[in-house]
């Protein structure tokens, strides 16, 4: 059984998870976490349950999933995990991150390059990797086909999908990614997006304006 919580960090509203099972080992998905509060926030859930944290996980290399990794690295002594085709999307925060107002941002280098071949691994948990490109271009998401859920970034949004002007970015790749890769997913699987709420698989297969299976031709 997992527990999963979710923190809304920074000022892009991002989702941040902290997900653990029956053994307490637990890993951390897109830390956003930036000012000393939300640090905070972040490491007294962890420390009041004492969680085990395992990896340090990155759907995508973009600022307001990145901004917490050099505070989860720094503190946890955990890996960095992230898919080889988006570590040029994560080296690049550190050019901008000052744009955005970041100053304090440092970087975290990735310790270990991951894709659908590899498995994520801890406590008795197992999840799949799949490849989800469109929004960024080396973007993952961690599927736990047991207790059918799945941390898909900002891939698929409850009515909405991730944004593809960004550089990497490329429309026709994130609906293929959707319906390649998502809508083969049972309807009931749940959806821990990147920003928003939690949605499901077969209500977006229905009713998303601009993903679902209706609107094929
Ligand atoms: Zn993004
Ligand atoms: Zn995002």
């Amino acid at each position: 059984m997992l527990s999963i919580e979710i923190f809304t960090f920074n000022p892009f509203s991002e989702n941040t998870y902290v997900v653990s099972d029956e053994t307490t080992e637990a890993v951390i998905i897109d830390p956003g976490c930036y000012t000393r509060e939300e640090q905070q926030e972040l490491s007294s859930y962890v420390n009041d349950n004492h969680l085990k944290i395992k990896y340090l996980l990155n759907t995508h290399g973009h600022i307001d999933h990145v901004l917490g990794n050099d505070f989860v690295k720094d503190k946890y002594k955990v890996p960095l995990l992230i898919h080889k085709i988006d570590e040029a999307t994560l080296r690049a925060v550190k050019t901008y991150a000052p744009l955005y107002g970041f100053d304090a941002y440092r970087g975290a280098e990735p310790d270990r390059f991951i894709g659908e071949e590899d498995r994520i691994e801890f406590g008795n948990t197992s999840w799949k990797i799949f490849f989800l490109p469109g929004h960024a271009p080396g973007h993952i998401g961690f599927y736990d086909e047991k207790e059918k859920i799945i941390f898909s970034g900002d891939v698929l949004f409850a009515q909405s999908i991730g944004r593809t002007d960004l550089p990497g970015g490329n429309f026709e790749t994130l609906i293929n990614s959707i319906h390649k890769k998502l809508f083969i997913l049972p309807d009931e699987v749940v959806v821990y997006p990147g920003h928003g709420p939690a949605t499901t698989i077969g209500g977006e297969k229905i009713s998303n304006p601009f993903c679902a299976l209706s609107l094929l031709k």
